[in-house]
């Protein structure tokens, strides 16, 4: 149950941020950025982890325009029917980008886009081609909607394009995943679609997989969650604090405790997954080129 409005603990101290400092890169990243007309989810979502990401000269790329198909419960994205067909020129643009950031390891994600008939699916693939042929030492990490109705077909497409992490985010745990995420979007789905990623996949690709707590889930339920994406094979998980973005958005249920973040991160490691990013700040593609670095290293 979700306290009402005045009675909500304030934002704790460790949910804090720290503003960009001028003499970091996030201004040079904002312009360039900009200019090449490319979208990030850190904007889209008024990602709490902007002035760090940026400061330090990443950020995650979110292709297929800013207009999502779904409207989750939690999400800031623009939500509607999108207005344009995907941008041909959208691979070169973010690949020319990532190599002008220099980026050794780089995120894309989209918004949902169950109007296209392949949902998306080949806008992935072209521009994990286009960050390879231009970047062709930097790993490339997709964090994938579901491709609800189109699943096979998408992860063959996707992964024939060599990712080297195929990552979808299961978001929350099953009892909440159908109210938080409505009625095309399962938890079931989600867990075989990151199954399947790693036996479609025909070369390396490490599977990761998200969720958000301080949405009314018990700590039983997150455990229940973890085992459920390593018995699907998942090898890398990040665990945040949700936080609402706007008053018309799910109410935070409770702000986690570090030392909580703390026991699942203990809890994820005896499970058996290779990396586990587990602290209050912690967002799917948050510090993603440490995560991969964490399994990719020998
Ligand atoms: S955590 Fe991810 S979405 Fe947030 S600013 Fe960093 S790269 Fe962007």
């Amino acid at each position: 149950m979700s306290l009402p409005v005045g009675d909500r603990p304030r934002r704790p101290e460790w949910m804090k941020v720290r503003a960009p400092s001028a003499d970091s890169l996030y201004g040079d990243v904002r312009k360039l950025l900009h200019g090449q007309h490319l979208h990030t989810v850190c904007e889209e979502a008024h990602c709490p982890n902007v002035g760090e990401c940026w400061g330090r000269g990443t950020a995650a790329f979110q292709i297929l325009g800013d207009t999502c198909t779904r409207a989750c419960r939690y999400c800031n994205v623009r939500s509607g029917k999108p207005q344009n067909p995907p941008d041909p020129d959208e691979p070169r643009r973010l690949a020319k980008a990532a190599a002008e950031m220099k980026l050794r390891h780089v995120v894309v994600t989209s918004v949902d886009r169950d109007d296209l008939p392949n949902r998306g699916a080949s806008q992935f693939a072209a521009t994990i081609h286009a960050l390879h042929e231009l970047l062709p030492d930097a790993s490339v990490e997709v964090l994938t909607p579901d491709f609800a109705g189109f699943e096979e077909q998408a992860l063959a497409l996707v992964l024939a394009a060599r990712p080297e992490v195929f990552n979808h985010n299961i978001e929350t745990v099953r009892r909440l995943h159908a109210r938080m995420r409505g009625g095309k979007a399962s938890y079931a789905g989600s867990l075989q679609l990151l199954a399947r990623a790693g036996e479609v996949a025909t070369g390396p690709v490490a599977t990761k997989s998200g969720l958000m707590v301080g949405l009314g889930e018990t700590k039983e339920e997150i455990a229940e969650t973890l085992r459920d994406l390593r018995d699907h094979g998942v090898e890398i998980v990040t665990i945040g604090q949700y936080l609402q973005p706007t008053p018309r958005h799910t109410p935070i249920d409770r702000w986690v405790h570090p030392d909580e973040f703390e026991s699942f991160r203990e809890l994820g490691r005896e499970l058996g997954f290779s990396s586990v990013f587990s602290a209050p700040l912690v967002r799917s593609s948050y510090r993603a080129d440490e995560q991969h670095l964490a399994i990719s290293e020998p």
